[in-house]
């Protein structure tokens, strides 16, 4: 590890620290907000990142920018085999302040199988998606009657040791609003804070419209009217708004991409399953960091592409304003 690192700012001032790395763009579901049920074009494996690859990145991010924070994220992480040792391969590189913040977001439907060997290699922190608990409405959300299983690796990441488990759940109008009361109460009862997700316009059918999102001030009052809560103080850089229970049964989270965006404070990049670096979710640029890798570039080369890239990263996306434009990918092949 270096000795000192140099601050990764972008021209608004804010200073890099999360890294989101998608791992894979397969996925063993096929959730309607995100990817089409059949028809998509998975990138041939000779495309996709190595562990050795990743982990040479992450390397420079963490080491150079002092990066603390990497979630990995896909697609589905845990269909990548071998997930275990990618993971013990990072949880042993070093950052500023000890060893990294390791998490991953997974559909959780493996969960129960991986819990145990991910946490033992040095995973952290677990994010579950969950949209609903009524199973026939699961079937057809993620097109796959997986439920029994997601419940059971959210118990299984809790038994694991991960702190915390937290579940994300994408509110999409009348397809699960009516369920905000019963996953706000699946996470009372369950000790794990629930995070409302805004739909946004990432889906890869496209059918997004305003109209569509559940906007934060109307799922906080739909849970306020029947478990009392009240805001937590400023988030700092992280995505969610959290309201705690005035009962103290808990903490809920909001990620109000849409309605209330939390752009001034993003402290994120990402990079795709096949190493293209983007400075946004919502970008239409990408920087090709696994090419110049494979090519032999140096690391401070391939600095100097990072910060090039950082130094496009625009102040805010613009999914409200009548110039905004889609990016051409999906929410599964950048990585949500
Ligand atoms: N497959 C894993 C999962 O579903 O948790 C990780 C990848 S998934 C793309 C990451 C997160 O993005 C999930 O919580 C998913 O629900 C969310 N997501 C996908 N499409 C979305 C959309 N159009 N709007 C908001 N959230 C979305
Ligand atoms: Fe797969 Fe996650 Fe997208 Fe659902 S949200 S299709 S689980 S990548």
């Amino acid at each position: 590890m270096r000795a000192s690192h140099q601050d990764l700012v972008d021209p608004f001032g804010r200073v890099i620290k999360d890294l989101r790395i998608s791992i894979t763009d397969r996925c063993n579901f096929r959730c309607t907000y995100c990817m089409p049920e059949e028809g998509m074009q998975w990138l041939p494996r000779s495309e996709v990142m190595s562990f050795e690859e990743i982990e040479h990145l992450v390397r420079i991010f963490v080491d150079r920018y002092g990066v603390t924070g990497v979630r990995l994220t896909g697609g589905e992480p845990t269909v990548r085999a071998h997930l275990p040792v990618l993971v013990s391969k990072l949880a042993a590189i070093n950052g500023p302040e000890g060893p990294i913040d390791l998490a991953m977001t997974t559909n959780g439907a493996t969960m129960r199988l991986v819990a145990d060997p991910l946490r033992a290699a040095g995973l952290r922190r677990v994010n579950i998606s969950l949209d609903t608990l009524v199973r026939e409405k699961f079937i057809e959300m993620t097109r796959r009657d997986e439920l029994a299983n997601v419940l059971d690796g959210i118990d299984a990441a809790q038994a694991a040791g991960f702190e915390p488990v937290k579940i994300n759940a994408v509110i999409e109008r009348g397809v699960n609003d009516d369920e905000i009361i019963d996953l706000a109460t699946f996470g009372r009862e369950q000790g794990v804070e629930v995070r409302f997700i805004e739909f946004m316009p990432l889906d890869a059918d496209g059918h997004w419209v305003t109209e569509k999102v559940v906007g934060q001030d109307e799922i906080v009052a739909i849970i306020d009217a029947a478990y009392p809560i009240e805001q937590l103080p400023a988030r700092g850089a992280a995505p969610a708004d959290r309201f705690r229970y005035r009962d103290g049964s808990g903490v809920i989270g909001i990620i109000p991409t849409v309605t209330k965006p939390f752009c001034g404070d993003c402290d994120r990049v990402r990079l795709t399953a096949e190493g293209d670096f983007r400075t946004c979710l919502f970008a239409t640029k990408e920087f090709d960091l696994l090419s110049a890798l494979r090519a032999g570039e140096t690391d401070d080369q391939i600095a100097a592409r990072i910060e090039a890239a950082v130094a496009t990263k625009w102040a805010g996306h613009r999914i409200n304003q009548v110039n905004f434009v889609r990016p051409d990918k999906s929410m599964s092949q950048i990585g949500g």
